[in-house]
């Protein structure tokens, strides 16, 4: 089975029921539903029929905090030649072309400067703005095709609101009853944003993963990821905010520190970009996403491919080929190596104990070649933490509850999951070797390394490992 998970954005090529089932069964992990486009009551409908759709699958909700888009362009790819003159103007509701960009936010043209740069999408297309004022003109210094309701980078000062913005607070507030597993907070520059977009949407069943996108977020990522479940390296706006060469670089260096503290590290963006409109991917594009599986990711994600491309499916089934190889070509003893036993959390006592029994497991799986390792765990904190050591054997995961089993489906190596009420450690060991014998993951004589919580431990804290030869 593949350990990398895959991430697929849903938009028009892939909210029918029929495509959305062919992308479950070709491998995505974790349905991601961006709330960027389109009105609340709208998003929250999609997020609806997406649950009955596949309701053992994780869904990330993605809330654009200060980003500004334009309006749309279509569904068909609009030229934008270097030299052409663009008219732009504020608006909602109103179709962008190639002669004028409409940006669906108020109060932002007239701040422009003169000489400033506006970047279109994820950075390919730049207008050099040459007239300020409501009706603002630029002219095109880096051409291409943009399609869809594009991002507009425009400059950072003009991205001072704190988080959650009001926007993005109303959306919050919808979504407090809805079933999803995973927000992922754009432009989080500090912990204290992490803390504000929690506090605002007051879930503790919902996984907070802070897109990392600025070169504040980049700064302050320690105290970020100290306060996230989970981490994304969201390379459109990063390679915009940042120098693009050090891209690669903040890539690995985010998603090693993440994985560190037990974080699922998703890389997206650009992945298998050139597949949007084309059966077969670059040869730089296969390149990155083995790469990324090599830099150690938890997730993989694709976003206009599955969005608006021409076969959402196809690219998946891409994706999942390159990520099985890669995963072929993986050091796993080296990486868990070289973590080490690490703090997994905000060092408190029971983050401590839990990072200590899943080095002790990790070691105990390598030792005497496991072919499993079983998490009971309520949280999936404990599942997280094994995950981190990327050890060879499959991670089985034992939870009382429906939201962490499908939570767990964004966590590296979580290849079986199973719902049980079971807490006694006694009992868990029995579904933990009935589950394996019947998936034929393991057999009688094989050694299974099993996390739990002991009774005496109080079912919060996983404090004991048992090798377990299954009878
Ligand atoms: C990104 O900028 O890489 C990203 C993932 O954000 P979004 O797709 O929401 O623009």
């Amino acid at each position: 089975m593949r350990r990398t998970r895959i991430v697929a954005t849903i938009g028009p090529s892939s909210e029918s029921d029929e495509v959305l089932k062919e992308l479950a069964v070709a491998g995505v992990d974790v349905f991601r539903l961006s709330f960027a486009h389109g009105d609340i009551p709208s998003g929250i409908a999609r997020l609806r029929r997406l649950r009955d759709l596949v309701p053992d699958r994780a869904i990330m909700v993605d809330i654009p905090g200060p980003k500004i888009r334009a309006g749309s362009f279509g569904t068909s790819p609009v030229s934008l030649t270097v030299g052409d003159e663009i008219e732009l103007s504020e608006g909602f509701d109103e179709s962008s072309s190639a002669t004028h960009i409409v940006v669906e936010r108020l109060h932002v043209l007239a701040q422009l400067s003169v000489g400033d740069l506006i970047h279109i999408g994820d950075g390919g297309v730049s207008l050099l703005v040459e007239k300020t004022g409501s009706k603002a003109r630029a002219r095109v210094t880096s051409g291409g095709s943009v399609q869809g309701k594009p991002g507009l980078s425009l400059p950072s000062s003009l991205l001072n609101d704190r988080l959650p913005t009001d926007d993005d607070r109303a959306r919050l507030e919808a979504l407090r009853s809805e079933s999803f597993e995973i927000l992922a907070v754009s432009f989080v520059r500090s912990a204290f944003d992490m803390v504000s977009v929690r506090t605002a949407l007051s879930r503790d069943d919902v996984m907070m993963m802070a897109k990392i996108e600025t070169g504040e977020g980049v700064e302050n990522l320690d105290e970020i990821i100290t306060v996230s479940d989970a981490i994304m390296v969201a390379r459109g706006d990063l390679g915009v905010r940042m120098p693009i060469e050090e891209v690669p670089h903040l890539q690995k260096e985010i998603v090693r520190h993440g994985v560190r503290y037990a974080r699922p590290v998703v890389v997206a963006t650009q992945m298998l970009e050139s597949m949007t409109h084309s059966q077969v991917p670059t040869r730089a594009e296969v390149t990155d996403v083995a790469n990324a599986v090599l830099d150690g990711a938890s997730a993989v994600m694709l976003s206009g491919e599955t969005a608006i491309g021409d076969d959402p499916v196809a690219v998946v089934t891409t994706m999942d080929r390159i990520v099985r190889r890669a995963e072929e070509y993986f050091d796993y003893a080296g990486w868990g190596s070289d973590l080490g036993v690490q703090q997994v959390g905000a060092g408190t006592r029971s983050t401590r104990v839990t990072a200590a029994i899943t080095g002790a497991a990790w070691r105990a799986a390598m030792e005497e070649q496991a072919v499993a390792i079983v998490a009971c765990t309520r949280s999936g904190m404990t599942a997280r933490a094994i995950s981190r050591f990327r050890p060879p054997m499959p991670i089985v995961a034992i939870t009382p509850s429906d939201a962490t089993a499908r939570q767990l489906h964004s966590s590296w190596g979580v290849q079986e999951i199973y719902v049980s009420p079971a807490q006694d450690i006694d009992e868990l060991c029995e579904v933990a070797v009935t589950r394996l014998k019947q998936s034929g993951t393991a057999k009688s004589g094989d050694p299974v390394v099993i996390m739990a919580g002991s009774a005496s431990g109080g079912a919060q804290v996983t404090d004991t490992v048992r090798m377990l030869i299954v009878p």
